[in-house]
């Protein structure tokens, strides 16, 4: 199995490191991961300046840097490849649950794989006070790809891991909520400026990705492409 592996962190990230050292085990691997830090550039993708790729030196992977989004490096790695298998996205640093969904560059790698007609697995830990323990991760990231990479017609999943997993569930996107808002503030100058944030939220609903974290369980939450209401859409066509 050729496994593409991506990122939104960046090709030095130790999230990626530990995807990598997994992934090896089930197959070839290469890393194709942003050059600095993308996160929450969502799916944008660079059309108005090239891009240019560079071997770069982790450990003995063959890893590659690119000055560009989680998209292009999707984009452009599976070309320089010949295609692949799948596309693994992350380990992110910071989860990926509910409407974080449309922001996540994380995410955005796995979902250029699927439009690209490849398979996409995007993975997500939790960060914070301490740094994720992607030693204790491993084996879940194992049991993880031993679960999906066989099933051909998991197309698009992401995947987020708890700090200490006890266990494995299929979940739905949390979608009640919206966690993000505008915190004003002043800078040196005395001008005002902003920061988009988030809040944590306090309820969740049972059988979500966001359940699943609050209660120590890997999430495996299936995903599609076709973004359309299709409920309304029937009730708008018909009237
Ligand atoms: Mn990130």
């Amino acid at each position: 199995m050729r496994m593409l592996l991506a990122n939104d962190d960046g090709i030095y990230s130790p999230g990626l490191l530990a995807l990598a050292r997994c992934a090896r085990e089930f197959g070839d691997v290469r890393l194709v991961a942003p050059d600095v830090e993308q996160s929450s550039m969502g799916h944008a993708i660079t059309h108005s300046r090239p891009l240019r790729i560079r071997r770069t030196p982790i450990e003995d992977f063959d890893a590659w840097r690119v000055n560009g989004t989680p998209a292009d490096c999707v984009a452009i790695g599976l070309d320089g490849w010949g295609g692949a298998d799948i596309v693994l996205s992350g380990i992110n640093l910071g989860s990926n649950l509910g409407n974080a969904m449309w922001h996540s560059g994380t995410l955005a790698a796995a979902k250029q794989a699927a439009l690209l007609g490849c398979r996409g697995i995007a993975l997500s830990t939790p960060t914070g006070e301490a740094e994720p323990d992607f030693e204790r991760l491993a084996p879940y990231v194992k049991l993880v790809l031993e679960r999906l990479l066989p099933e051909a017609a998991l197309k698009l999943v992401n995947v987020n891991l708890p700090r200490e997993p006890t266990g494995i569930r299929w979940t739905r996107q949390s979608v009640r909520h919206y966690d993000g808002s505008v915190v004003p503030g002043e800078d040196p100058m005395g001008r005002k400026h902003f920061w988009l944030t988030v809040h944590p939220i306090e309820e969740v609903e049972e059988g979500t990705d966001r359940w699943a974290i609050r209660n120590g369980l890997v999430s495996l939450t299936p995903l599609r492409l076709d973004l359309t209401d299709l409920a309304t859409l029937e009730r708008v066509a018909g009237a």
